[in-house]
């Protein structure tokens, strides 16, 4: 056994994204001792990256209602939204974006001094009627402004960061959590993170597709660890592909362009999204939005042959389109200067197309994670069905599924989901760990990590890590993307098996070294990916159904009786196992009502494979 240190805290906060800074805030103002472990740099985490707002019912320009929010959640996730979590996460949306703006965030402002609001995909006002404004933002670098203000909170609460460091596996004791190991980056030496409450807050996994607008580091560790310690993964299948990724790139182009006024023109400069979903076009929800511009490549109908469409923002075609739908706005190019400068920056930048001037090439990218880490509203980990707690263990953010997203996330809820279920979860801290004391664990709890990494060290096979990867990115971008097949998922796992077998048996290690040595770090990354991309190809297979971001071209109709229910896979031994047996929360909407409700526009069949 190597040497590691050990550090003892009340809490240990994994990953310090929104969620992360959110709970490591809550906690320590509680009066738990606090630590954040991150393998990035703080502000470096996905949650900056966000653009185009945090959505709130806070009716400053149109009347809204948290119920409102709550039901277009629900109805936005495919009905497999549980309902308490939507309610719990619309109620509190409205007071976390003003405590949020207490703590100095800079929102742009009406001209009364009110926090500004936009409209965006699936917000509604009045149960459907038609959009509301109701995305607070600071330009388009929303989450940019959140994750430093919830840092610098974090400093002045003195809470001890750690970063650069990469938790590699959970301490458990039984089936208790008692903290995490951390290998560290610029040393490479060992660390025992020993606490009362472990929070995982470890964001997505967007890196298990080719093309996605996820950061290089977004390979989902924090849901592969759990996994591996035999605790379940809720509703994996279910992964959202959002409509605009910047051709040939993935870099997300905010749905706040289509919020201001843009618009979706196919190849023949149609308004393509009129005939999929005529009431509200091109803000209907991603999946709706992701599988017309599919269908639309897969019709010919790409611009110049090639598979993009174009999302044009210029102020002629926006007021267009304004005055055709009898609004009076109008704007100019000054208004998109300040309200989409992020956007302009990278077009013109990495395409360079000017979008004052020209339509942005754009198709759907990986973007978000429905599915997780199981948790209760007070973002304590579940196991089962029953809603049985591991105790020590919470999980906020995008690695986690308190299932208030269901089988689809509208937009601007991750961000209300990581201040929400972030403080949520802060606030249970404190309060187990004030009434607990540290949980006993071995005293070599980092040794299955050290020889699991000795052993990735002294790798000297024929496979890089790099082509590995590749490959897994590309197989299941293909076949476990946006359309689905038992066919074509088959055939994604058969590939997975044989990466796995060549991960297992032939990788190749250059860099032997034991500091910055990333080459070991991503091939260790590399073994998160597969385990998430397994489970998620097998949770795809087993749902029989079309529901949200899940859509299969063999069951193309959604399916209340049979699957209007929660998955959870988990492993035992080699095999990764699914149960069905977890009810969806019906608490705000009776069932049949909900069923009732969905019959409308925004849920229409894919149209059989034609290649
Ligand atoms: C380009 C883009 C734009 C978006 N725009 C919006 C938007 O406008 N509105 C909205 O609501 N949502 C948006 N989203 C989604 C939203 O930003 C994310 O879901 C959210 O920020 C995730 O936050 P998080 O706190 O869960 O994790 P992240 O912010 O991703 O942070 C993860 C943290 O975990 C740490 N970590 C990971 N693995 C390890 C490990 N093994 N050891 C130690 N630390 C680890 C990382 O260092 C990091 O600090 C967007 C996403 C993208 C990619």
């Amino acid at each position: 056994m190597l040497d590691s240190k050990l550090h003892e805290y009340d809490a240990v906060i994994v990953g310090a994204g929104g969620a992360g800074l959110m709970a490591a805030l809550y906690a320590s103002t509680g009066g738990a001792r606090v630590a954040v472990v991150s393998k990035l740099y703080p502000t470096r985490s996905h949650t900056g990256a966000a653009l185009g707002g945090i959505g709130a019912a806070l009716g400053n320009l149109e009347e809204d209602d948290p119920l409102w929010h709550a039901y277009d959640t629900v109805k936005g996730g495919d009905y497999l939204t549980d309902q308490n979590a939507a309610q719990v996460l619309a109620e509190n949306a409205v007071d976390a974006v003003v405590e949020l703006e207490h703590m100095g965030l800079p929102f742009d402002r009406t001209s009364a001094g009110r926090i500004s609001q936009r409209r965006f995909g699936g917000h509604t006002r009045n149960f459907g009627e038609s959009p509301v404004r109701r995305a607070c933002h600071s330009a388009d670098r929303t989450g940019h402004m959140i994750l430093q203000t919830l840092y610098q909170q974090c400093i002045k609460q003195e809470v001890a960061f750690f970063d650069e460091f990469y938790v590699v596996d959970l301490v458990m004791n039984g089936e208790t959590v008692g903290g995490c190991v951390a290998l560290e980056l610029g040393s490479g030496d060992w660390h025992i993170f020993h606490a009362k409450a472990t929070l995982f807050a470890t964001g997505g996994w967007g890196r298990v597709w080719s093309f996605t607008s996820n950061a290089h580091s977004l390979t989902g560790d924090g849901a592969a660890l759990p996994l591996r310690r035999g605790l379940p993964l809720q509703d994996m299948e279910f992964y959202q592909f959002h409509p605009t990724g910047l051709y040939g790139l993935g870099v997300l182009l905010t749905e706040g362009i289509r919020g201001e006024g843009g618009v979706l023109l196919n190849g023949q400069g149609e308004r393509f999204m009129e005939r999929y979903a005529p009431t509200i076009k091109d803000l209907a929800s991603r999946d709706v939005v992701s599988r017309a511009i599919y269908l639309e490549l897969r019709d010919g109908k790409g611009v110049r042959g090639r598979d993009y469409v174009h999302l044009d923002v210029r102020p002629s075609t926006v007021n267009r389109h304004l005055a055709e739908a009898g609004e009076e706005r109008r704007i100019d190019e000054a208004y998109i200067i300040q309200n989409l400068a992020e956007t302009l920056d990278t077009c013109r930048t990495y395409v360079g197309v000017d979008p004052l001037k020209e339509p942005m090439p754009v198709r759907p990218t990986a973007h978000y994670a429905m599915g997780g880490i199981p948790t209760n509203l007070c973002a304590e980990v579940t196991r089962d069905a029953a809603h049985t707690v591991v105790p020590g263990f919470f999980a906020a953010g995008e690695v986690a599924c308190v299932s208030c997203h269901g089988a689809n996330r509208l937009g601007t809820n991750s961000l209300v989901d990581l201040i929400v279920f972030g403080r949520l979860g802060g606030k249970r801290i404190a309060e187990v760990c004030a009434g607990s004391d540290l949980p006993p664990i071995a005293k070599d709890a980092a040794a299955e990590a050290q020889a699991a990494f000795a052993q990735l060290r002294a790798s000297q096979g024929n496979s890089r890590p790099g082509e590995l990867r590749q490959r897994l990115q590309e197989t299941m971008m293909q076949n476990v993307g946006v359309f689905r097949t038992a066919e074509t998922m088959q055939q994604a796992l058969d590939e997975l098996a044989e990466l796995r077998d060549r991960y297992e048996k032939d990788l190749h290690i250059d860099d032997r070294g034991q500091r910055f040595n990333s080459d070991v770090m991503e091939a260790w990354e590399l073994g998160c990916l597969l385990d998430l991309a397994e489970a998620t190809a097998r949770s795809a297979l087993a749902r029989r159904e079309s529901r949200g971001a899940h859509s299969r071209e063999d069951f193309p109709e959604r399916d209340d009786q049979n699957w209007l229910v929660h998955s959870l896979i988990s492993r035992d031994g080699d095999q990764l196992t699914l149960r069905h047996d977890k009810a969806v929360d019906f608490s705000l909407w009776e069932e049949e009502k909900a069923r009732g409700i969905a019959e409308d526009e925004q849920h229409f069949k894919p149209r059989p494979r034609v290649y």
